[in-house]
């Protein structure tokens, strides 16, 4: 299936631009029309991060005209891993402001917008309604599913992609012309069952090919060029090196996009999501301290089972002294091993894990048990500095 050009050509290009882009003119299939396209395209970045750096740097190289970059967060050192787009003297800055920056050392001729605000309901319709296509690279499930509503309800196609450890996938979802995001994952998973990459992390360079797709993507779309990625799935398998292409149907009950949608306006999606199921909030409720008061408990020397429920290469990184490791996964298998005579303290890397497995340990009798907010990060910014975040 092939679809018409998302955008009408601009009217020329000047003897810079036509220099600039020689080796696109030279492609018979994008040509001097496919570039007027791409000059008149307006594009937003949801995320200039690891999915963002890639394709908001592509898309500039490639001459798309108008680039939007929706980011409120700052640079961070760990992003330099994967967030290519940003440098070490960029630590600290507006993500939006340093993306900018590299946006326009590519290509002076591209137009900038930045919006350096978190995208909610209350702005994502006013903001998208200005650009022709939106490039998704967030990596939560809230804004993921806040994108693909807005983009469904605007009527307007949309580049996803998203990206774990070796694993990535990308999709072109438009429910004008195929299946949404949400004809695929109707539900999100369960709050704590799928790790962010802050969690369960990424190789750097998965970025690069995941946005790689997301760029090639768009720039089909806007130019009309090729069979654009609407109803199949990429699914990318960097330690096998295997690429396999999955046909997604459209569901005709979609709830969205289906023929007797029920979701007919933005919803609350942080309540649709989660931040951490129903159980744990409950298990949590005042179960839970802070790291200094863990800290203090040790130093008394109070009789507590300390038990870290991360995985293995995390508490290689960086461990809380004297605990022992149970990973959240395995801890009902390991349960007879936990002493009855002393308080159990879970912690994990920032609250949100160790209050899933509060509630396990909890069902499971332990009533005097809790977590510690904040988890290892808090322990390592308020009571030993020299350790790392990760
Ligand atoms: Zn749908």
């Amino acid at each position: 299936m092939s679809l018409p050009p998302l955008v009408e050509p601009a009217a020329d290009l000047t003897i810079d631009e036509v220099r600039r882009y020689s080796r696109h003119l030279i492609i018979p299939d994008v040509a001097m029309d496919g570039q007027k396209r791409l000059k008149n395209a307006k594009v937003l970045a949801v995320g200039a991060g690891g999915l963002g750096s890639p394709t908001l740097m592509y898309l500039a190289a490639a001459g798309v005209g108008t680039l939007g970059i929706a980011e409120f967060d700052t640079v961070d050192e760990s992003n330099l891993q994967r967030q290519i787009i940003h440098g070490q003297s960029d630590v600290g800055r507006s993500k939006a402001e340093s993306a900018r920056d590299a946006v326009h050392e590519i290509n002076p001729y591209v137009n900038v917008i930045l919006h350096e605000t978190r995208l909610d309901t209350s702005n994502v319709t006013e903001i998208f309604s200005r650009y022709d296509l939106i490039v998704d690279g967030t990596d939560n499930f809230a804004t993921r599913y806040l994108v693909n509503d807005a983009c469904v309800l605007l009527g307007k196609p949309y580049v996803w992609g998203s990206i774990y450890r070796f694993d990535g996938q990308a999709s072109v979802f438009w429910a004008e012309h195929g299946p949404c995001y949400r004809c695929l994952y109707p539900e999100p998973p369960p709050p704590g069952m799928v790790p962010s990459c802050a969690e369960g992390g990424v190789l750097g360079v998965l970025c690069a090919s995941i946005g790689s797709i997301q760029t090639t993507e768009a720039i089909k779309l806007l130019t009309g060029i090729g069979e654009p990625l609407v109803g199949r799935l990429m699914v990318y398998d960097a330690l096998e090196m295997s690429y396999r292409s999955i046909k997604v149907r459209k569901d005709p009950e979609c709830q969205l996009c289906g023929k007797n949608p029920s979701i007919t306006e933005l919803i609350d999606y942080e309540a649709f999501c989660g931040v951490v199921s129903d159980e744990a909030q409950q298990a949590a409720a005042g179960s839970t301290i802070l790291a200094t008061e863990l800290k203090s408990w040790l130093d008394r020397g109070e009789p507590i089972e300390l038990v870290d429920v991360r995985e293995p290469a995390e508490w290689e990184i960086v461990r809380i002294p004297g605990a022992r490791l149970i990973p959240k996964g395995e801890l009902p298998a390991h349960l007879s091993e936990l002493p009855q005579d002393r308080r159990v303290v879970l912690y994990c890397k920032s609250g949100v894990r160790s209050a899933e497995a509060l509630a396990t340990l909890k069902g499971a009798g332990f009533s005097s048990a809790v977590h510690v907010q904040g988890g290892v990060t808090a322990w390592a910014t308020q009571v030993d500095k020299s350790l790392p975040v990760y």
